[in-house]
């Protein structure tokens, strides 16, 4: 059987069709990243127009791709939750059309985006059932546990900013984007390139939720505190931090992408010693997948092996472009789903969009009782 895979959920209209073996026959994906980059954030209504505009487009490539008519398709995955619900709405709705138009008759899987991308590295990596999952981006950043297709248990959450967001935050602040060297970057991905060769240690480190035992994130603390250096800095030097103080501007990148990795390990930590006491990882060799827009940064690989050494326990990611947010995983989610027989619907008419749903089972107080 062939599984068409769509993703409306945010700003990336992604599809791709992949078979019940696991082959990708066909992809396509528009981002809107520099359209909502200049307007300085999503505005809902316009990523929603932009997805009724090109999802026909991002669909028949993929098809063309697989050299498939829609007719060919067996089954459609759809993200339908969480995420923006007029986002959402554009790819349900186009998946209610085609269930309802096509001759042929198809089944429908709907899918959570989370959850899709925590089982993304299954389709490059046939690691088995359970296994941790951090996954921070723009939009998100949270610590769980995956135990099966449809199994999952939230060890930690994102309590204010997500990662991304932050880093994008600061780069904007600091105007990455005017240097050479950063043109057609993420704020994430200038800061980390600014940041080679700085000094991390240079500012003393900010303390974040150290009196909070469980496996949440918070980055707002620290964004503030970005912040505020950088606006001492800048009244210190009577210049703009961005401009001719390089080597300052290194330090500070360097320190604050420190800063926010060393949150996020200990947190993954915490998580690791949670798992062990409550054998959630098994007996067998212990798995951290890393996804999402950040994980694709060196300093976050580099500094999560480190502490992952410690726990005999290996660090997987998969490819950049599977990190972010894309068709493939949607369709791949499908095709696990289709594997175990589960969640498989004659019909989409029923199914509303849901803008917000927390992943699997919600074990994040017990962290904090426990650890
Ligand atoms: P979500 O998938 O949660 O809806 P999103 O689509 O905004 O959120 P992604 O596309 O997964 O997020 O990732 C984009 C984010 O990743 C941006 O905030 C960007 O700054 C950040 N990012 C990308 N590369 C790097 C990097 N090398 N270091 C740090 N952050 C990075
Ligand atoms: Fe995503």
């Amino acid at each position: 059987r062939i599984v068409l895979g769509i993703e409306t959920s945010c700003d990336d209209t992604g599809a791709a069709i992949v078979s019940e073996d696991g082959s990708l026959l066909g992809e396509a994906i528009n981002s809107q990243t520099n359209i909502h980059v200049q307007a300085g954030g999503i505005v809902p209504p316009v990523a929603r127009n932009l997805h009724r505009d090109n999802i026909d487009g991002v669909v028949d490539e993929a098809l063309s791709q697989a050299n498939l008519s829609l007719n060919d398709i067996d089954v459609v995955a759809t993200t339908i939750k969480p995420g923006l619900a007029s986002c959402l709405s554009v790819g349900l709705q186009y998946t209610k059309n085609i269930l309802q138009r096509q001759h042929r008759r198809k089944q429908f899987i709907p899918i959570h985006h989370m959850e899709a991308h925590a089982l993304t590295i299954r389709f490059i990596n046939s690691i088995s059932f359970p296994y941790l999952v951090l996954l921070i981006s723009g939009g998100h950043s949270l610590l769980s546990v995956v135990r099966g297709v449809d199994d999952f248990v939230l060890l930690g959450r994102g309590i204010d900013d997500a990662p991304g967001e932050v880093f994008d935050k600061v780069a904007r602040r600091l105007r990455l984007k005017d240097l050479p060297q950063c043109t057609n970057l993420s704020g994430g991905q200038s800061i980390e390139v600014v940041a080679s060769g700085g000094n991390p240690f240079r500012y003393p480190l900010f303390p974040i939720m150290t009196r909070l035992a469980d496996c949440n994130f918070s980055f707002s603390g620290l964004k503030s505190w970005a912040m505020r250096t950088i606006e001492e800095e800048e009244l210190e030097q009577g210049v703009l931090l961005c401009e001719g103080h390089i080597s300052n501007l290194a330090d500070f990148c360097a320190t604050f992408q420190y800063m926010v990795f060393h949150h996020i390990c200990r947190r993954v930590q915490r998580g690791l010693l949670f798992c062990g006491m409550k054998g959630l990882l098994g007996e067998s060799v212990n798995n951290l997948v890393i996804s999402g827009g950040v994980a694709s940064n060196q300093c976050a690989r580099l500094m999560m092996s480190q502490l992952c050494q410690h726990y005999d326990c290996h660090v997987l990611t998969p490819p950049p472009k599977l990190c972010t947010d894309n068709g493939i995983m949607v369709a791949w989610n499908g095709v696990e789903l289709l594997r175990a027989n589960r969640r498989m619907y004659d019909d989409a008419s029923c199914f509303q969009v849901q803008p917000k749903c927390p992943l699997g089972v919600d074990l994040t107080h017990d962290v904090r009782s426990s650890c």
